[in-house]
């Protein structure tokens, strides 16, 4: 039955941990990666997450299954995170929202709804994008297109050709935008320039699909959600928004996230859930009960949340004082051409290296990256930055 079956290529970043994991000099660096690690090189356990496992390792509670759509405790609190606890559409009814496994699962359980919905819609991705936005909607059946993003000369954003290639989009083309600390490049919009991306999307009718997958990782959970807040208070109809809590709550493999969907009207909106939760249904059946719990279990107490608040910042801060470092010892090591790194937001940079200048990092330096030059700023610590700083300044001047 599969004789015909040829090796499908793996994933290249998957790989590089590989090759990675293997390399035995000492001191070897890994900057592929898309983990979060901490000043010791972990990924950790936050102690808010650890707090509601044990609580719930004593209640030793059956494991029914969860509802189609996810844990309502789950799916509330999400709202709240995403839209503002404040937010009319909330009030209004409007947002229809599942527990989906992982932001990856929203993503696909949203394409899934919407080639259903919009069979001929194309969507629309920045150039570059996350690879598996392409991936994604492609499996699904969609026609992917780009709209330009990234501006290699600026390491910054070409937000004229955003706006360019945004406006030729035919109407009804999904727009797949990125919230906050754009993967790959680090590169995000401005208040100001969302609000332009929000007024063209809703002038030309097109139906925005926000991925929210680092939510607090920039500058807090409020201004990271700044896109979704902004499609809200437009009073555009209709909008999608794919959320994670692998990076925010540090539970990568545990596969929490959700799949929003504001309808026109709380009626639309019961009527769009029945038809996620048919989607999901013939999918997965039903999304698993402990990462939910977990998020839930932290959103849900005063006192937890606080404390993931609190860590949370820890994160973020220690991802701008990595950027920071790199840059002014960049600077003093005699390039001080990065400067652009402490612009950028997020885990990730396109950090400028060539494919040759990444080969040379690992070749002769053991630190890996990938081939277009996107480094995981947050793989830095203070016990690696010196060596990175080292072997960046000198394949940059060679
Ligand atoms: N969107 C983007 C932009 C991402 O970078 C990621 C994770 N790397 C995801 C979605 C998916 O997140 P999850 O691991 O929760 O599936």
């Amino acid at each position: 039955h599969f004789a015909s079956v040829e090796m499908t290529p793996g994933d290249p970043i998957l790989g590089l941990t590989e090759a990675y994991l293997a390399d035995t000099r000492p001191g070897k660096v890994n900057l592929g990666v898309g983990i979060y690690y901490d000043e010791q090189g972990r990924i950790p356990l936050l102690r808010a997450v650890r707090e509601v496992e044990q609580a719930l390792a004593l209640e030793a509670k059956p494991r029914g299954y969860l509802p189609i759509d996810g844990l309502p405790a789950y799916t509330q609190a999400t709202q709240k995170l995403v839209f503002g606890a404040d937010s009319p559409l909330l009030a209004a009814g409007r947002v229809a929202t599942s527990q989906t496994i992982g932001g990856s699962g929203a993503l696909r359980i949203g394409a899934d709804l919407l080639k259903k919905v919009l069979p001929k819609a194309k969507i629309a991705i920045s150039n570059p994008s996350w690879e598996n936005h392409r991936v994604v909607f492609s499996a699904a059946g969609f026609d992917v297109v780009d709209y330009a993003y990234y501006d290699a000369a600026t390491h910054g954003l070409d937000f004229a050709g955003m706006l360019a290639d945004l406006g030729k989009l035919e109407p009804g083309t999904v727009v797949l935008l990125h919230a906050c600390c754009h993967n790959p490049t680090g590169v995000d919009l401005t208040a100001e320039q969302w609000k332009q991306v929000v007024a063209l999307v809703k002038d030309h009718n097109l139906l925005p699909f926000v991925d929210m997958a680092y939510q607090g990782f920039d500058k807090g959970i409020d201004t990271d959600a700044t896109a979704v807040r902004l499609f809200a208070e437009s009073g555009i109809e209709s909008f999608v928004v794919a959320n994670s809590y692998s990076k925010s709550f540090s539970l990568y493999g545990e596969r929490v996230g959700a799949l929003s969907v504001v309808g026109a009207s709380r009626e639309e909106a019961l009527r769009v859930q029945s038809l996620v939760k048919r989607t999901i249904r013939s999918n997965y059946s039903s999304p698993s009960t402990h990462g939910g719990a977990l998020v839930a279990g932290v959103l849900n107490s005063v006192e937890l949340r606080a404390m993931w608040e609190q860590e949370l910042t820890e994160m973020r801060e220690r991802i701008h004082a990595m950027r920071a470092g790199m840059v002014q010892k960049l600077a003093a090591s005699g390039s001080p051409q990065f400067g652009f790194i402490q612009q950028q937001a997020g885990m990730f940079s396109y950090s400028g290296l060539s494919k040759a200048q990444v080969d040379k990092l690992r070749e002769d330096y053991a630190i890996y990256a990938i081939g277009t030059g996107r480094i995981c700023v947050a793989a830095l610590n203070h016990a690696n930055l010196d060596t990175v700083v080292s072997a960046v300044a000198a394949v940059s001047k060679a």
